[in-house]
C-alpha cells in the first residue's frame, strides 16, 4: 500500500494508506478528483470558448465589413 498523496487541513502530507488503485486515501479522494478534472476540463473549455468568439467575431467583421463598403 503506498502513502496518501493528499495534504491535511494543516498542509501537511497524510499519514494514511492510500486505496487501491487510488493516490489517495478515502477522505482524500476529492482531492485527487479536483487534481484529475480540473486542468483538462477548463483547459478544453477555455480553448473551446475562445475559438467560438475567434469564429463568431470574425464572422460579425466580414458582415460589417461588406455592408460598410456597400
Ligand atoms: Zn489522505
Amino acid at each position: 500500500m503506498a502513502q496518501c498523496q493528499g495534504t491535511t487541513r494543516k498542509g501537511d502530507r497524510c499519514k494514511r494508506d492510500a486505496r487501491e488503485g487510488s493516490a489517495f486515501c478515502a477522505i482524500h479522494q476529492d482531492q485527487e478528483i479536483r487534481a484529475r478534472s480540473e486542468p483538462t476540463d477548463s483547459g478544453e473549455w477555455d480553448r473551446d470558448a475562445i475559438v467560438k468568439a475567434a469564429i463568431g467575431f470574425a464572422l460579425v467583421g466580414v458582415i460589417l465589413f461588406w455592408g460598410l463598403r456597400r
